[in-house]
């Protein structure tokens, strides 16, 4: 799934209630495209044939991208003049527009065969009376991004090609609006192409074989079953095909990487038969993993683009290959309307990613969860918090924690509390909802019907308090108090609920007591903000927790997670602190600009003054460059660093400058060390070290660090990473209660 960030919402909030009224009305029923692509020229040239319904048209177009020019126009047979407008507002092309999610519409120009009424009238009466109502278009036009504009921005998550046209490939998405068509259809499609000899390429649908002729090679998709706008994809691609059952299980490699297609369509084959048990049949024809020269992890109906780069990791088969498939269930056929927000990326996140850590062993599942709390913790709040329905794509960590974590958390404790009654129950609702909306858009309202209908229970408190509010609850034992009767113990305290909104939250929590004879599970179901309870076991207790397994969605305190990089990322006022009397200072600027988050600043050591000195810091160099590592010194049984050493009876052969990375001890080379550590001045902020030694590479060193903010520390030689993990937790919060007095 992929749906263009929303530019338009901001304006739309403010400015007064006043709907443009739409001047297209029209869906488009089918695509019929014939297209040519001519890569040395980036160039593109096309027939569209647009199927409008028979009735009700008035007035007939489509958008095109600004790139694009129109040379010739037929509607129903009859030659028409077409007028083209720059979009003001996207919703003057639609009705329903928004429920295909809002779409970045500055680069496409509206076509519409609406001209004078005196002109409308002679050309356009009789055409609109043909039956099938068909609008041709020929249209022409060049797209291109330079590899290295491409490459500026790469690690950033919001990065993305709409489209290019080159030797080194093709790749079209919706947002490049390289074929007309609306932002909102759903449509069946016909697409033939013409690509250079020796190419393949692919789209939605299914392929037929390509014909090779003249020094061009000739193929045609054709898609039955009704997707949204298309994404397009060719290049020199290595085709293998394995059918599965009816459906073409295929792999367009290229080159370099087709070596890697056997275990990819073993790995397609797994998840298609898993997902076919889980929740229906298989819905498109094909299934294709497309190789993509641009960075890329998109899933759209029947295929998969990735990266050439992310292709190559050994877990991708294991991970995002999973996910992509299981978006052709969630999200590419039964769809979202997005009106009431994005709730497929979060479902697809606890249907596929988090599914598999459940699958190996619950505490891979329970780590997963806490990671979900701590980024929400970390990089979600007051500012840019907001509630679950107004998501629609990601675009930073804090998106991604809303849109992708709370909602899989919301999926996650909803399946906890069906589990009391019957633990098939949510399966079985997921579904019985495909089956119910196959090719329609749901919103969290149908979500809400399918599982009260099924439980016999109103549900709306629930889906309320964690649709519409935005934050998460915070949790605190208080008042315990323990008596000693016969033969064990016996517990009164209080949970107290912190919550954004005045009603209290309603939830099921877990608690854990750990007594000499053991631990025991509990759950009790909290509908007060302060709600007393009660608890007795036999022997000694030593300690209480709630939510130890991290099943409720609530905001996690210090004591219960790791410090992690992400905590600093997440931080809007941190500050990355570069040398400034090294010959690098450029290479270490680059590098601080791609490693900082919004609000984040970027200062050398000499720029540093006292009142930044209570801010999260991230310093980079070695303590000769940076003379902040002697303001700050780094905890030595963390990291230490050692200089450059000449031992005086062998000044021939000094020891390179090394470092100690966590007791062990490290010389020469290209190495790169990070760590994060609790603030000396605030234990609410971090510091983060990157130690890198005079001889190493800072950008392989560094490229990859916002990946990795869930972890304490890491340690690269060159862009290898080879240590890599989390600080131990203290377990010290308000969520844990411990008996000081027992084994007294
Ligand atoms: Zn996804």
């Amino acid at each position: 799934m992929r749906v263009t960030i929303p530019i338009f919402v901001l304006l739309l909030a403010t400015s007064v209630v006043c709907k443009p009224k739409p001047v297209v009305r029209q869906p488009i029923e089918h695509h019929q495209l014939t297209l040519q692509f001519d890569v040395e020229n980036h160039r593109l040239e096309g027939t569209a044939r647009l199927t409008l319904p028979r009735k009700g048209v008035k007035v007939a177009g489509f958008l095109l991208g600004q790139d694009f020019s129109i040379s010739d126009a037929i509607l129903g047979g009859v030659p028409v003049k077409l007028k083209s407008r720059v979009v003001e507002d996207p919703e003057m092309i639609s009705p329903e527009y928004g429920v295909f999610g809002e779409w970045d519409t500055g680069n496409a120009l509206l076509w519409t065969t609406e001209t004078s009424k005196e002109a409308r009238r002679k050309e356009l009466n009789n055409a609109f009376k043909a039956k099938p109502l068909i609008l041709q278009v020929d249209f022409s036009g060049s797209l291109y991004v330079p590899p290295d504009n491409r490459q500026f921005s790469r690690e950033k998550i919001a990065f993305e090609v709409d489209g290019t046209i080159g030797h080194e490939g093709i790749f079209l998405s919706p947002t490049a609006y390289w074929y007309p068509t609306l932002p909102d259809v759903l449509s069946t499609y016909e697409v033939t192409v013409k690509l250079p000899e020796g190419w393949n390429c692919v789209t939605d649908g299914m392929p037929g074989g390509a014909i090779e002729r003249d020094g061009w090679v000739e193929v045609t998709y054709v898609s039955d079953v009704v997707t949204g706008a298309l994404s397009f994809s060719a290049g020199p691609f290595v085709v293998e095909k394995l059918d599965h059952n009816g459906i073409a299980v295929m792999t367009y490699f290229l080159p370099e990487q087709a070596g890697l297609s056997e275990g990819y369509i073993e790995a397609c084959t797994r998840y298609v038969d898993m997902y076919s048990d889980l929740i229906a049949p298989y819905p498109f024809s094909k299934f294709a993993v497309v190789d993509n020269f641009l960075p890329s992890g998109y899933g759209m109906p029947g295929w998969t683009l990735l990266g050439s780069e992310v292709l190559r990791l050994p877990f991708i088969k294991g991970t995002s290959l999973g996910h992509e498939i299981t978006h052709n269930w969630i999200g590419n056929s039964l769809l979202v309307d997005y009106r009431e927000g994005n709730w497929c990326e979060g479902l697809t996140v606890y249907l596929a990613d988090y599914k598999y850590k459940e699958d190996a062993d619950s505490l891979a599942a329970m780590e997963y969860r806490m990671n979900q709390l701590r980024d929400f913790a970390a990089y979600v709040n007051s500012d840019n918090d907001y509630p679950v329905t107004e998501f629609v794509s990601r675009s930073g960590p804090a998106d991604r924690a809303i849109g992708y974590g709370k909602v899989m958390m919301i999926f996650h404790m909803l399946r906890k509390m069906l589990d009391q009654y019957d633990e098939a129950i949510f399966m079985q609702v997921i579904s019985e909802t495909y089956y119910k909306y196959q090719w329609q858009p749901i919103g969290w309202k149908e979500w809400q019907k399918e599982f009260e209908r099924r439980l016999g229970q109103k549900l709306g408190w629930f889906f309320d308090q964690w649709l519409l509010n935005p934050g998460a609850p915070e949790l605190a034992v208080e008042n315990m108090v323990i008596e000693n009767v016969k033969g064990g113990w016996e517990a009164k305290f209080e949970v107290v609920t912190k919550t954004f909104g005045d009603k209290p939250y309603k939830y099921l929590l877990p608690i854990r007591i750990l007594s000499d004879r053991g631990s025991v599970n509990q759950q009790a179901f909290i509908q007060s903000s302060r709600q007393s309870i009660k608890l007795a076991g036999g022997g000694e207790i030593r300690s209480l927790q709630l939510d130890p397994g991290f099943d409720v969605f609530r905001r996690i305190y210090t004591g219960e997670m790791p410090l992690t990089l992400a905590e600093f990322f997440g931080d809007p006022d941190g500050i990355l602190v570069i040398p400034s009397k090294d010959a690098k200072v450029d290479e270490y600027k680059r590098i601080a600009e791609n490693l900082k988050s919004d609000g984040q600043r970027i200062v050398t050591d000499t720029e540093f003054t006292a009142e930044m000195e209570n801010n999260s810091l991230w310093l980079f160099g070695d303590p000769e460059i940076n003379c902040l590592f002697t303001l700050f010194p780094m905890d030595s049984s963390r990291l230490e660093y050692l200089p450059l050493r000449a031992p005086r009876w062998r000044e021939d052969q000094p020891l390179p400058a090394g470092l100690v990375f966590k007791r062990e001890e490290f010389h020469g080379g290209e190495l790169i060390a990070t760590l994060i550590d609790r603030h000396p001045k605030d234990a609410e902020k971090s510091i983060v070290y990157t130690l890198a030694l005079p001889t190493a590479d800072l950008v392989d060193g560094t490229r990859k660090l916002q990946h990795y903010g869930k972890y304490s520390y890491l340690l690269f030689e060159g862009d290898q990473n080879i240590r890599k993990g989390e600080w131990v937790v203290s377990g010290e919060s308000p969520v844990a209660w411990r008996n000081k007095s027992a084994g007294k």
